[in-house]
């Protein structure tokens, strides 16, 4: 480090600007209240030497100098652009002795920390974070926006924590001293409202606005409510975080008649939960089948027969048309004309992505945030990752993709990214003890697949396994969902089964076997 005398503190008048020689180099020199500033004279946007010449002033409590030419503002301290963060000066350390202004000829360390601020304190929002983390530790100062008043938690275990086989404290993924330790600033219960887009800022509910070089948006997706009357009296319920599981727990403890409206896994899982709490529970169905987009007919039938073991009813096909009560929920009322009694309704009818702040900041949504294989959104200092978005036409409900797009997120928002995210092939697990269930990829018929299938009456085993192209497109496994895992990297792997074929449905070890 060395330190050179560039001129008298007296030449430089309170905030304005000298340009100074160092070692051959032009340097402007500042002096503003108590201290004194050296940055590059170059301003990067026009390539000219100026800054010297540009007013001093402060930009939301940071001291800054402004371009004469393109008037962009660079930060006195850290050298960094407010308007565009790929653009900064370099910043010389600089300090006043014997009434000389003194600078060190050795620029300030280089990269000045920029600013991450995530919308969504949820699954994938803090997994891109932790990706981030690993990767690039020191690139980022990271706030985090959270609608709900807490830590992030595993949401897929709200079933087994409504089921009463978990508490809180087993299904929080990063507690508050994670946050501290990796400072993470985390403004629980403070939903982002608005995103200013121009002047690159989010502001919350409680008025606290952050600066942000990168957003990412993880709002995740909301609950389908039915648009049928009496949707909104007390007692009708979603299931999708934590104040749902507390509202279910509360009816379960006063009450005793509920109905799950869907017979998709979340309805299933909320249901069985609800039997476990005492609770007598009856499943709506629109479809005549269970899981319909998961499991064929036969899977279908089976899993039905094993919820009704456990004390389960069933309606199906039914359309719900109303839901009756005052103020709380009495019964649900049919499009047939006839009505089931209840104390808790709980509609777990789907999810829709949230898109809501992201629509109101005019970034492209369609059903969910439009992304490209980076997860960058229309605008590029905008990502958004998790089921708020859509990639490729597709949106998104399980957690599997969701880990793949913060790995692809994380790496760009590090600036190492080459990869991209293409898709993904999804496996669904019913999370209801002693019911093994497996479902994955495509399994409905099509022209030109085939199918293998055993039934193993006395086991209680079913599986089917559809091929086409020699490959592996789709599984359905009940009873005996070990071999799961082997399926599912035989599917995204593509490979060629036409050596594994006649022994496929008994699993790898006799079928690499037998291939061998
Ligand atoms: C009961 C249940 C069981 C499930 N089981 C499985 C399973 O077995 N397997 C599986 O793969 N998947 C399962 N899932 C799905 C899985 O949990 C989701 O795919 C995953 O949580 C989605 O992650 P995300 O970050 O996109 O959304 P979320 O985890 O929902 O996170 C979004 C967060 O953003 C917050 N938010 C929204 N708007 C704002 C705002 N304006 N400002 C600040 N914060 C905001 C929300 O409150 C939420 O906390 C289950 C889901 C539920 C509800």
């Amino acid at each position: 480090m060395s330190w050179s005398s560039v001129c008298s503190l007296d030449e430089v008048l309170p905030d304005t600007g000298v340009c100074a020689l160092l070692h051959g180099r032009q340097v402007a020199i500042f002096r503003s209240a108590d201290s004194v500033y050296a940055l590059d004279n170059c301003d990067p946007a026009s390539d000219v030497n100026v800054l010297s010449r540009g007013i001093v002033g402060d930009v939301q409590g940071e001291r800054v100098v402004a371009s004469p030419l393109y008037k962009h503002h660079y930060s006195l301290t850290t050298g960094r652009c407010i308007e565009d963060s790929a653009k900064s000066v370099q910043v010389f350390p600089a300090r006043v002795m014997d009434g000389r202004i003194w600078v060190n000829t050795e620029p300030q360390a280089a990269r000045v920390r920029r600013r991450l601020v995530v919308i969504g304190n949820g699954m994938a929002g803090m997994r891109t974070v932790e990706e981030l983390l690993r990767l690039a530790p020191d690139v980022y100062d990271i706030s985090v926006f959270g609608a709900e008043p807490h830590v992030n938690y595993n949401r897929i275990l709200l079933s087994p924590l409504l089921a009463g086989e978990k508490c809180v404290a087993e299904i929080i993924l990063h507690p508050p001293e994670w946050y501290a330790e990796h400072g993470v600033t985390l403004h629980a219960g403070d939903p982002a409202v608005h995103i200013d887009r121009c002047r690159r800022i989010v502001r919350s509910r409680n008025g606290i606005e952050l600066q942000y070089d990168r957003l990412v948006i993880a709002t995740g997706s909301k609950p389908i409510i039915l648009p049928v009357p009496g949707a909104q009296l007390h007692g009708v319920v979603t299931f999708r975080d934590l104040a749902d599981v507390d509202a279910m727990l509360a009816a379960a403890r006063r009450f005793s008649q509920a109905i799950v409206i869907g017979g998709g896994l979340l309805g299933l899982e909320a249901a069985n939960a609800l039997v476990r709490r005492g609770m007598q529970v009856t499943v709506v169905h629109l479809f005549g089948s269970l899981m319909e987009r998961q499991l064929d007919e036969s899977a279908a039938t089976l899993l039905r027969a094993s919820l009704e073991a456990r004390g389960l009813k069933f309606r199906m096909p039914a359309k719900t048309s109303a839901i009756l009560g005052e103020e709380r929920v009495t019964g649900v009322r049919f499009d047939d004309g006839t009505q089931l009694d209840a104390d808790l309704v709980v509609m777990a009818a789907g999810v829709r992505p949230n898109t809501e702040l992201a629509v109101l900041a005019g970034l492209r949504c369609e059903r969910g945030v439009l992304v490209d294989d980076t997860l960058q959104s229309f605008d590029p200092s905008i990502y958004a990752v998790g089921e708020c978005v859509q990639h490729r036409n597709n949106t998104f409900g399980l957690v599997a993709p969701l880990w793949e797009q913060a790995r692809v997120c994380a790496a760009h928002l590090a600036e190492v990214g080459v990869s991209r995210y293409r898709g993904s092939v999804t496996a669904t697990q019913l999370k209801v003890t002693g019911i093994d269930l497996y479902s994955a990829g495509d399994f409905a018929d099509a022209d030109g697949s085939e199918t293998l299938v055993m039934r193993d009456h006395r086991r209680g085993v079913y599986k089917r396994l559809v091929i086409r192209d020699n490959k592996l497109r789709g599984a359905v496994l009940y009873g005996d969902a070990r071999d799961g895992a082997w399926y599912f990297d035989l599917m995204t792997a593509g490979r060629d089964i036409t050596a594994l074929r006649d022994h496929l449905l008994f699993g790898p070890a006799v079928a690499e076997e037998a291939a061998s």
